[in-house]
């Protein structure tokens, strides 16, 4: 019965009227004892049941039209879709059913999403607020110092100047990667692809840090035996390549080493990051692509970060076509691998 679609219904309904009105003129005619008499109620049965079925399918096939429309109306109020035509043989009120239930789905999966954005939208909102504050707080405070009183001392008016100094300077790059950040998600990022030698520029990058990889002690090595070319914007690449690099030495331990190795994949390079510094334990290991993530936020707020690095690398490997995986042990160290495109022009 649940199976019966509404003409089957119509049709059971039809018969049923049928053979009870058949009934009634037999038990009628039951003293008529002649035989014309018994075929002509066998027609009039037959013809009561086809008028029945008439009467009832069309009656049925208006209920429905009705009640599912107004149903189908509803539904599509939201989901912006079309009047609801279905056919007597099938079974409607099944398929209305798994309609509604498609529909329902698509909702909670609308209203999930909705309450992810409004509350991202919440946490970034705060963890912007909360990382311009710190600088600006700073700032504010070696200037108040300045003005009660110590200006008149030379020596202390350009040391707190370039404390101020260091703090806009973070302030700038916050902003800076903020804006990185939004032409991503803006779509707005071009991307200027150009035939790179990814050695070189790897060995490049590591030059420049050498300062900085002299004060945490701890040595960058690009393995350099051969070439390797890539497809990317060198601009792009170059933020990539700084933010892993720069990350190892402030995540790595005293007198670590960091390498950087490449691999020939068929039709991409392959960059592996690694060091032996801190690591970052599993359950880190999944958010720390995540905008403003950080492990340890005292340690990363003495290193100046603010969590963004990873998020924009993310993005821009994957604006051009490759991917970035990582992997850690605590205490043991990281490593960061992403792939780009090879350059096939020889
Ligand atoms: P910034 O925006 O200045 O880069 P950040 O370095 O804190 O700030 P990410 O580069 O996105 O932000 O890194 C996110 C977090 O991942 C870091 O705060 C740190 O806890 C962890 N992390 C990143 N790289 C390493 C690494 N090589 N070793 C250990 N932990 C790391
Ligand atoms: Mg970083």
């Amino acid at each position: 019965m649940n199976e019966s679609t509404p003409k089957d219904v119509a049709r059971q309904s039809a018969i049923f009227i049928g053979v009870i009105s058949w009934l009634a003129i037999i038990t009628i005619l039951f003293f008529v004892e002649s035989l014309e008499f018994w075929a002509l109620s066998i027609v009039i049965g037959v013809i009561i049941e086809e008028l029945s079925y008439l009467v009832i399918y069309k009656a049925v096939e208006k209920y429905l039209n009705h009640k599912i429309n107004v149903l189908y109306k509803t539904i599509s109020k939201i989901k912006g879709g079309s009047e609801a035509s279905f056919n007597m043989d099938d079974n409607v009120v099944e398929l209305a059913n798994q309609d509604v239930m498609e529909w329902a789905e698509g909702q909670i999966e609308e209203i999930t999403l909705l309450r992810e954005t409004d509350s991202f939208r919440k946490d970034f909102i705060g963890n912007l607020a909360h990382e311009l504050k710190t600088p600006l707080f700073n700032i504010q405070g070696f200037i108040l110092t300045l003005l009660e009183g110590t200006l008149d001392d030379p020596e202390i008016n350009r040391k707190f100047l370039s404390k101020a100094e260091k703090n806009i300077d973070r302030m700038t790059s916050l902003l800076e990667d903020l804006d990185s950040i939004s032409k991503i998600e803006a779509g707005v990022m071009t991307i200027n692809l150009e035939r790179v030698n990814i050695v070189e520029l790897s060995t490049e990058l590591a030059d420049n840090l050498d300062r900085k990889s002299k004060d945490s002690n701890v040595q960058i090595k690009v393995k350099n035996s051969s070439d390797f070319y890539v497809m990317c914007d060198v601009n792009k690449i170059q933020q990539v390549l700084s933010n892993l690099l720069v990350n190892s030495l402030n995540y790595g331990k005293d007198g670590g080493k960091t390498r950087v190795r490449f691999y020939d994949m068929g039709d991409d390079i392959l960059i592996e990051v690694s060091d032996n510094g801190i690591g970052i334990k599993e359950s880190d290991l999944i958010r720390i692509f995540e905008r403003f993530y950080r492990v340890d936020k005292s340690r990363s707020r003495n290193a100046g970060g603010s969590g963004l690095g990873l998020a924009i690398v993310k993005h821009i490997i994957e604006a051009h076509g490759g991917n970035i995986h990582v992997r850690s042990t605590l205490g043991t160290g990281t490593t960061f691998s992403f792939t780009l495109p090879k350059s096939d022009i020889a």
